[in-house]
């Protein structure tokens, strides 16, 4: 391919303590955590708005808060938790819809009071490095480059772009490289909620697909359909049609992806019109800004989170939070067999159980002043379907931006684990397992 050699001089527009890359729920907790602890911080959101998938997405609920008796994200999670559902709401409800409007403006209404700096269209596309470490990150803004530096850098981007931008290892789906397939989730009007018929933790929206099936209504025989979600505006969140083999970074997979998506939800319209009691006159109102990738690079720490670790409900001396979510892993192809996880999904642990996260997640292997946080942590392929959703990534970001602000005298590996745990129990972090 012919190349042509790219130089610039631009300005080094700020000078932070703490630099974030990615405004989803991560890198909120993160920054917030941050602000709040005194450290100075610059967040770069590359759409116009904070939330990550749900809000560019429309993913259409959190899951879950709770392991059925304590609340896990306890701090940033908490206060998005009352902002949105109200403090007297029932935390262990295993699947809470998303006012996805509200809960933009609850992310700036944090974003803004915590002091945080922070830009949007603004998107990173650089790394410098200097004797082992990040020197600056390079910016798009809307126009110009600029460059940023810090003394700690947190990637929440979710795809750990800045992590591998810094030369950090990363792994991507399983042993073949295959991923979880992505969706483009969907708004929905004119369903009569009455009648349809809508089991938390459950999919029935999938019972008539076999009947669809022989009568050709799709175009990809797709088992498994996570389905309809009742929002508060009375609307439906669709979690519907799921797009194969398509790598979220990877703009020439997400152009074909988006496409795909697009082309094939009127298939999933006419399937909940026809097939389903409750949605014979639902239509699509809007879909998406993005499609929504559940799978892309997990970063290599320090240390790797495991199923076995999901299984016995491991507890670490360095651990930051605990979580609870099963393995949640959907088919990689639409005739893939149910893996043992999915067959498990619907049992996952029993009340009051959780596994804890090591500090050590959060550390990129080869990297000084890195932490990550969010759905790219270290974790197997498949931890990394328990962790990747929200309320656990309101745990990692809390815990990586609270390190960094401790980090400021010198870096997130030599930090005291015991005063982070101390700060983030004080916070509000669920750690039954760290004294006061
Ligand atoms: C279809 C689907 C259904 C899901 N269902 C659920 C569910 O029911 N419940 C649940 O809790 N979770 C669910 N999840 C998972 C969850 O939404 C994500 O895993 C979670 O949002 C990850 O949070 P994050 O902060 O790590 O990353 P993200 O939410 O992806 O946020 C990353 C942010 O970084 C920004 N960014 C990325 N690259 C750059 C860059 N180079 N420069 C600047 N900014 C950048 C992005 O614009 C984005 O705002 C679902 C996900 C999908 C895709």
């Amino acid at each position: 391919m012919k190349e042509i050699r790219f130089e610039r001089r631009i300005p080094v527009r700020k000078q932070v303590d703490v630099f974030i890359a990615g405004g989803g729920p991560a890198g909120i907790a993160a920054a917030v955590t941050a602000s709040r602890m005194g450290a100075s911080v610059f967040l770069a959101e590359k759409s116009q708005c904070f939330g990550g998938a749900a809000a560019l997405s429309a993913v259409p609920a959190f899951m879950r808060f709770s392991d059925g008796v304590n609340f896990l994200p306890g701090g940033i999670g908490r206060e998005v938790f009352d902002a949105l559902y109200g403090s007297s709401t029932d935390f262990r409800v295993i699947e809470l819809p998303i006012d996805i409007e509200k809960l933009k403006r609850i992310y700036d209404d944090m974003m803004v009071s915590s002091g945080s700096d922070f830009l949007f269209d603004t998107r990173l596309v650089g790394v410098e490095t200097a004797n082992g470490a990040i020197s600056s990150v390079i910016l798009q803004g809307h126009e110009e480059l600029f460059a940023v530096e810090a003394h700690t850098y947190i990637d929440s981007t979710g795809d750990g772009t800045l992590a591998v931008m810094a030369g950090a290892a990363a792994e991507k789906g399983d042993i073949s490289g295959r991923m979880m397939p992505a969706t483009l989730c969907s708004l929905w009007s004119d369903i009569d909620w009455k009648k349809a018929l809508v089991i938390v933790g459950e999919d029935p929206d999938n019972r008539k697909l076999e009947e669809a099936f022989k009568d050709n209504v799709f175009s990809v025989r797709d088992t498994s359909l996570p389905g309809m979600w009742h929002l508060p505006s009375d609307m439906g969140g669709g979690n519907i049609g799921h797009v194969f083999s398509v790598d979220g970074t990877d703009e020439k997979d997400i152009t074909k992806g988006i496409i795909d998506a697009r082309k094939r939800l009127p298939e999933y319209e006419y399937y909940y019109n026809h097939y389903l009691e409750g949605y014979e006159k639902a239509k699509i109102v809007s879909t998406g800004s993005q499609l929504g990738f559940r799978e892309t690079r997990r970063i290599i720490g320090e240390y790797v989170l495991s199923a076995e670790d999901y299984e016995k409900r491991a507890s670490f001396d360095d651990e930051i939070g605990r979580y609870c979510y099963p393995i949640d892993l959907h088919p990689v192809s639409p005739g893939a067999a149910k893996t043992k996880y999915e067959e498990n999904y619907l049992k996952g642990y029993g009340l009051g159980n959780s596994y804890g996260i090591p500090y050590r997640c959060l550390l990129p292997k080869g990297t000084s002043n890195l932490l990550v946080a969010g759905r790219c942590i270290s974790t197997s392929r498949e931890m990394n379907g328990s962790t990747r959703v929200m309320p656990c990534c309101f745990i990692t970001g809390m815990a990586a931006g609270a390190a960094a602000a401790l980090s400021r005298e010198s870096s997130p590996r030599e930090i005291s684990v015991r005063t982070l745990q101390g700060k983030l129990k004080q916070m509000g972090a669920y750690l039954p397992g760290v004294k006061d």
